[in-house]
């Protein structure tokens, strides 16, 4: 057969089947786009396991009416200007994959209106096609609704798994983010229920109440430390579980490197739980919930289609910086009375 290039309809679709494995990889992208775009409020609604509709709504700087549909292009994005952005990363989102892709495998229903701008744009796509673009008023912000996701692809709906797995897929994703940015007030609604609602104050360990409960959150023990200068300056802060806390799987450390949540089973985390060292009992975890910055040229975000594996240019400083943290923050909380106690 002869060579030819894929039309831009399937192209979109393979590219899709990286970045849109199922609906809770839906809800990231847009949830990330909601945190890169400087929303305080983001509501996530979700109908039928997300099959039916997923829909993220944002009150951050909304896309100027011309460049709606610019954003509906493949690596279309205002997020890198020049090659070396990509080793300067502070967003979120740089490939400009996710809305052509979500587009391309849904019906999608954009809502928009910058700030600057008195109305707004709705776009509507199928499968890839514009099906209509009219002026509308709403608030500043985005919304964008997702039904019907992979109509156009039965194979790949077929791989799903069941309505409540998606929905806890989903709820994790959300946590996630909630716990990166306890400034930003979370609300996931999930077949009509309120499911998670934060309060945007900016306290970590109040995120953490609103998904573990107060009797856990109240547990945990605060990791603040500095350490390192300029380009290899790490910043460790967040909260960890006392060794007699703890869980049977790794689902509940939740590890951030410049507010990127990291895969649960990455380096990572294991220089966590070592820091732990014996005193973890074989086959139980910690919760963790730990915010790592480093300068963003540190860091190489670009090395999986997800991002959730980061490659560090200073990495063993980084780790033994996270160790020590981790370990102080033990000795801390095991409470070893100072001299001023005993007298
Ligand atoms: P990326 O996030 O990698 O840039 P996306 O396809 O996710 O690529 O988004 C394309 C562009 O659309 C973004 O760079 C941004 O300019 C714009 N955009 C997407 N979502 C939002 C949003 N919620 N608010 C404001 N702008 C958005
Ligand atoms: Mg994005």
């Amino acid at each position: 057969m002869p060579i030819r290039l894929l039309d831009a309809t399937i192209a979109a679709q393979i590219a899709a089947g990286e970045v849109v494995e199922r609906p809770a990889s839906v809800i990231k992208e847009l949830v990330e786009n909601a945190l890169d775009a400087g929303a305080s409020r983001i509501t996530i609604e979700v109908r039928g396991g997300g099959l039916r509709e997923l829909k993220v709504q944002d009150d951050g700087c909304g896309i100027a009416s011309h460049e709606v549909e610019l954003a509906f292009e493949r690596h279309a994005t205002s997020k890198l200007q020049v090659a070396d952005d990509l080793f300067n990363i502070r967003t979120l989102g740089f490939r400009g994959e996710a809305l052509p892709s979500i587009a391309s495998v849904a019906q999608l229903v954009c809502i928009t209106r910058n700030a600057n701008e008195e109305v707004g744009t709705e776009l509507r796509i199928a499968g890839g096609d514009l099906q209509a673009r009219v002026p509308c008023g709403c608030s500043p912000g985005t919304s964008i609704s997702v039904r019907n996701l992979f109509y156009n692809l039965p194979v790949r709906r077929e791989y799903l798994r069941s309505e409540a797995t998606e929905l806890s897929a989903i709820s994790a994703v959300v946590q996630q983010y909630a716990l990166a940015y306890p400034e930003v007030r979370f609300s996931m609604i999930l077949d009509g229920r309120l499911a998670l609602q934060t309060s945007g104050d900016g306290d970590r360990r109040s995120v953490l109440i609103e998904i573990y409960g107060l009797d856990i959150a109240r547990q945990l023990l605060p990791v603040e430390a500095e350490v390192g200068e300029d380009l290899q300056a790490v910043r460790v802060s967040g909260l960890i579980s006392p060794p007699e806390l703890t869980r049977s799987s790794r689902s509940y450390i939740h590890v951030f490197v410049n507010r990127r949540a990291l895969q649960p089973r990455g380096p990572l985390v294991a220089v966590v739980e070592d820091a732990y060292h014996t005193m973890l009992m074989k086959g139980r975890h910690p919760l963790v919930a730990l915010d790592i910055r480093v300068h963003p040229t540190a860091v190489d975000v670009n090395v999986h289609p997800t991002k959730s594996e980061v490659k560090f240019r200073f990495g063993p400083q980084v780790h033994s910086a996270i160790g020590r943290a981790v370990r102080e923050a033990l000795v801390a909380g095991a409470g070893i009375p100072d001299w001023a106690d005993t007298n």
